[in-house]
């Protein structure tokens, strides 16, 4: 008797074995996708703002002549 599972992705039933190397998802597509949004939370990064930098204004050099 197989236990079924509902894939965390997409919500589809899939028998839950050994052999379906995507468990608990359904598919390759699904697991890639969840692992995909889980590094995305896992690596987000604060975003830090940070002042542009100061470029010399070259224009006010006096050029000798
Ligand atoms: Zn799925």
């Amino acid at each position: 008797m197989a236990k079924t599972v509902a894939c965390p992705n997409c919500g589809t039933g899939i028998e839950w074995n050994p052999e379906n190397r995507f468990r608990p998802f359904c598919s390759e597509r699904c697991k890639m996708v969840d692992l995909g949004a889980w590094a995305t939370e896992r690596y987000r990064v604060p975003v830090v703002e940070t002042d542009e930098l100061e470029v010399p204004d070259e224009g006010d050099s006096p050029k000798p002549n």
